[in-house]
């Protein structure tokens, strides 16, 4: 269990931040001076107002389940948590690939808990969440790589709460019918991350991990389920281009993605890749504009925006594609 109330303030600290190498966004990679030890303004945060978070900490604890939120560190576990949101993470806390990124632990896997579908539903119940954002960890070494798990929790989740449902999914490559089989759970939104360019893929997700299956992977989804809201992010400062981003976008507009989230990477761990730009919220702004020109329905881009981050504001209103 990652999750601990008694961990207190400590373990809400931002993630390690001295990465060596800077590079351009928007011309090729070049040599630079070390990326400054001190996390620029920006990304320096107030506490979130208000003693909210500790409740769900305690929930979370009680319930013996597991949150990205904590298990990736992410820096806005504060301000969610104290808004009674939080991410939960199923299929166990081990993770079968290799990403650079990542500080979910990685070797051997767990064994389902077969309750764990209704301790998640208790959960977003006595949460009062209206949009629940379920995610888990990858699971190459199941044969349905966790679908079948991922479909009854959804549908434990809504039969407990009637929620919107959104699922942020791992790719389930080699995995024949596993998309299909979750797909019948019906979630709202499909959310499934492209993480960066195609250029830096094997570096950043590890051999396994492929930039064309995403693409199919997303477009697969609404295929099957065309009233689906598709969903993706993009990590901004590990060294990708500007000229790549927006082919990027593009691609994903071609396999018929609704909503984009752009954010910073930050590095969690001193084994993780390090952080190549602290991009400014200016530039994100930028790209965000350009983004929701070139198509897409809705997009958050921000140094701390995060795929599930006001997941319900960026799902809420939106009509099916024309
Ligand atoms: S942004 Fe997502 S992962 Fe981060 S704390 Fe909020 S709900 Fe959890």
């Amino acid at each position: 269990m990652s999750d601990d109330a008694s961990r207190g303030l400590a373990s809400l600290l931002l993630p390690i931040v001295d990465a060596p190498a800077a590079t351009a966004c928007g011309s090729a990679p070049v040599a630079a001076p070390p990326v400054s030890r001190r996390l620029p303004p920006w990304l320096r945060q107030n506490l979130a107002p208000g003693g909210g978070h500790a409740e769900t900490a305690h929930l979370i604890a009680e319930l013996n389940l597991e949150t990205v939120c904590s298990s990736a560190k992410c820096p806005n576990r504060l301000e969610c948590w104290s808004q009674r949101t939080a991410t939960f993470m199923i299929l166990g806390n081990v993770c079968t690939r290799p990403c650079g990124f990542c500080s979910v632990p990685k070797g051997k896997t767990e064994e389902l808990e077969a309750d764990e579908p209704e301790r998640v539903a208790e959960a977003a119940r006595r949460l009062g969440l209206a949009h629940v954002v379920i995610t888990s960890v990858t699971r190459d070494d199941l044969p349905d790589g966790g679908a079948e798990h991922f479909r009854r929790t959804v549908e434990a989740v809504r039969a407990a709460t009637g929620a919107a449902i959104e699922v942020l999914v791992p790719d389930f490559i080699g995995k024949d019918g596993a998309l299909e089989r979750l797909m019948e759970s019906r979630p709202e939104v499909f959310n499934h991350n492209t993480e960066t360019v195609p250029r830096l893929y094997r570096t950043v997700r590890g051999r396994k991990s492929v930039y064309a299956w995403t693409l199919q992977l997303l477009a697969d989804a609404k295929r099957l389920m065309p009233a689906v809201k598709t969903k993706t992010g993009l990590m901004l400062g590990l060294g990708e281009t500007r000229d790549e981003l927006l082919d990027v976008f593009a691609d994903l507009l071609d396999h018929g993605v609704d909503f984009l989230t752009l954010g910073q990477y930050l590095q969690p761990t001193l084994d993780s890749l390090p952080v190549e730009r602290y991009v400014p919220p200016e530039e994100f702004d930028e790209l965000g504009g350009i983004a929701r020109r070139m198509g897409f329905r809705k997009v958050a881009s921000g140094p701390l925006v995060r795929s599930s981050y006001h997941a319900r504001d960026m799902a809420d209103d939106v009509s099916a594609r024309p």
